[in-house]
Formats: structure tokens, C-alpha cells, sequence
């Protein structure tokens, strides 16, 4: 029985290019009580597996949140499979607007403590108390009433190249860290102002929703399907778009356009830009938004100094990281003193 990767990502591209079938790019997410996610994670990586499933896959006690793609003619498949699980069945497929067959190119499922690293206590409150759930077409509504307070529940690095126009879009690197400036700006507001908020596919704000209910908010609304399903309502139902600019996603595409709109700056030159990179260097691989031009001059780097690594013999690279810790957690998200046009954290 196999139970992991086999491939490289390579290879699997190279099997992807020459099947040459479309594939969907699709997200979802259920809280619900798994006894042993450990044989849950298996069952759901030996069908995956068998049906070409790739993605990056969250399993623990408290449910299940999966980025995945799927060959487009093997849906009918995946979709039956899902609702012979119990608690997935007729589960929300969020479904990507642009497809990209080379989204994922592994399929990893993993058993974590949490699907989602919120840093909360959870005994603190009831996690199934959460907000009153909105579709594009009320939200729109909603987002006009002048009592409302509309909160981007996503990182700096996700709001800044796209967001609801007038959202506040705390200059956060983590969803713990957002809570709390919100709640502290909004403190004398939790009875008369509708808190709404969003994130990119819903999973943030059933947490987060829940969270300022048990902080004494009295209106809190979410949106339903966060940005992506808000995006193909808008699509679907000819509803006017009030978002600007790209979805961050966290698969190899890494944004979405929804709007014309480019909002951000490349960190390098101030030039309007909105497309992420990682550096080149891979000692660094630092996220930031760099343009055209300056990745060439740059040699895809954020630096002078990763430039020069870079171009070093991969051999001599390899020997320089050599027992140094790579962290590219909360840190390397496009915080930098070496990109001019970052806006640093306060
Ligand atoms: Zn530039
Ligand atoms: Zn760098």
C-alpha cells in the first residue's frame, strides 16, 4: 500500500504536461470531531492518490482543510468519495477562477495539531458560535451600511496586493496577532457596529467570528467562501465587484486576479506591481512583490547580497547553508530592511 510520494515535483510536472487534461485548482475546510486522524489521513491519501489528487492537505482532531487539484475528469469521482464521508458530505468546494494545472505537484497530507494555526486557547470559547454567514450578493449590501466595520482577517503580505475596498487590513504576520488589534480598535463599538469580515476561502473567520462573539461583539457577520467564492458569485450573478486587485492563494499560482485594479508597489523600484516571488536565493526565499524589470537586474533576488550567492556554484551555496537555520516562517513574509518600498511593521 502506498502511502506517500513517489515522485518528485518534476517528475510529476512532466506527467501532468504530457496527460495533458485540464485540472481543477479547488479548496475546502470542515471543523468536525475526528477520532484518529492519523487513519483518516491515510484513507483519504491512499483514494487521493488513485484518483491523480495532488495538494497540500491539513488533517488533526478539530477537521480537515485542503488545498487541492484535481484531474477535471476524475471530479465526479473526488466528489463522490467526499460525501462518503459523513461529515464532508456536500461539503463547500471552493473552485479556483484561474486554473493552473501545475498548482500543486505533490500530494501531501499531514496530521497537525490544528488545521488552522490560530494560537488560541480553545476551552476559552464555543467554537460553533460563530457568525451569521453571508453571500456576495448581502454582503455587498452590508458592506454600504454605514454602521458597518468591514476587517480583512488575512496577513500584510495577502491584503496588500488585494482587499475589500474601505476594509481595515491590519499590518499583521499572524491571525493571532490581527484579533487583537481589531478588537482593540473596535472596543467601544461590540454593540452598535456590524463587524464584518472575510478572509481568502471562509476558514479564518468561523474561527475568528467565533472569537469576537465571545469578546462581546452583538452583530458579527462573515463572508461565506471567503474571497474565492465571493469571486465566482460575482462572476456567476453579475453582481458588481467591490474588491481590488488579486487574491493571495497559497499554492504555486500565489494570487488570483479579481480586479483590474493593481494596488501595491514592487518593493524594489515603487513601480505598480502585484506579483509575488520568492528570492532566488534559497537561503533566503524571502516573499516579495518584484516587477519585470528588477527581476531581471536583480537575478530574481531580493538583494545585492542574495544576488551574489545566487550566482555562486550550487555546490558553494549548499556549503554555505550548511548548519544555519533557515526560518522561513512569520519573518521571510516580504519583511525586510532590504526592500526600499516595504512598508515595515510599527
Ligand atoms: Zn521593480
Ligand atoms: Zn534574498
Amino acid at each position: 500500500m502506498q502511502l506517500y510520494n513517489t515522485l518528485s515535483a518534476k517528475e510529476r510536472a512532466a506527467l501532468i504536461e504530457e496527460a495533458g487534461q485540464d485540472r481543477l485548482t479547488i479548496s475546502f475546510y470542515k471543523y468536525a470531531h475526528i477520532g484518529n486522524p492519523v487513519i483518516f489521513r491515510n484513507h483519504l491519501f491512499i483514494h487521493w492518490n488513485e484518483m491523480d489528487v495532488l495538494g497540500r492537505i491539513y488533517v488533526a482532531h478539530e477537521g480537515i482543510n485542503a488545498q487541492l487539484s484535481v484531474p477535471a475528469g476524475n471530479f465526479g469521482r473526488f466528489k463522490d468519495f467526499l460525501d462518503s464521508i459523513t461529515f464532508l458530505e456536500n461539503v463547500r468546494l471552493n473552485i479556483a477562477i484561474e486554473q493552473d494545472n501545475m498548482s500543486f505537484l505533490k500530494l501531501k497530507v499531514k496530521v497537525r495539531h490544528k488545521i488552522l494555526a490560530d494560537g488560541l486557547n480553545d476551552a476559552t470559547f464555543d467554537v460553533t458560535n460563530k457568525g451569521v454567514h453571508v453571500n456576495a450578493e448581502k454582503f455587498n449590501k452590508l458592506i454600504e451600511d454605514p454602521d458597518t466595520v468591514l476587517v480583512d482577517m488575512r496577513n500584510h503580505y495577502e491584503s496588500e496586493i488585494g482587499h475589500f475596498k474601505n476594509a481595515i487590513t491590519p499590518d499583521v504576520d499572524t491571525f493571532r496577532d490581527s484579533l487583537d488589534i481589531i478588537e482593540k480598535d473596535l472596543q467601544d463599538h461590540k454593540e452598535d457596529k456590524k463587524l464584518v469580515m472575510y478572509c481568502t476561502g471562509g476558514i479564518r473567520c468561523e474561527k475568528a467570528s467565533a472569537y469576537y462573539k465571545h469578546k462581546g461583539f452583538r452583530q458579527v457577520y462573515q463572508l461565506e467562501g471567503g474571497i474565492i467564492e465571493y469571486a465566482r458569485q460575482v462572476e456567476q450573478l453579475k453582481l458588481e465587484n467591490k474588491f481590488l486587485g488579486k487574491n493571495f492563494v497559497f499554492d504555486h499560482r500565489r494570487g488570483e486576479r479579481i480586479s483590474d485594479d493593481i494596488i501595491s508597489q514592487c518593493h524594489q523600484c515603487g513601480e505598480p506591481c502585484d506579483d509575488h516571488v520568492n528570492c532566488a536565493n534559497e537561503a533566503c526565499h524571502l516573499l516579495f512583490i518584484q516587477c519585470k524589470k528588477c527581476a531581471e537586474k536583480m537575478n530574481d533576488c531580493c538583494s545585492d547580497h542574495c544576488k551574489e550567492i545566487h550566482a555562486l556554484p550550487y555546490e558553494e551555496q549548499k556549503a554555505l547553508r550548511k548548519g544555519k537555520v533557515v526560518s522561513n516562517k512569520i519573518f521571510k513574509k516580504g519583511r525586510s530592511e532590504v526592500l526600499k518600498f516595504k512598508k515595515q511593521s510599527v
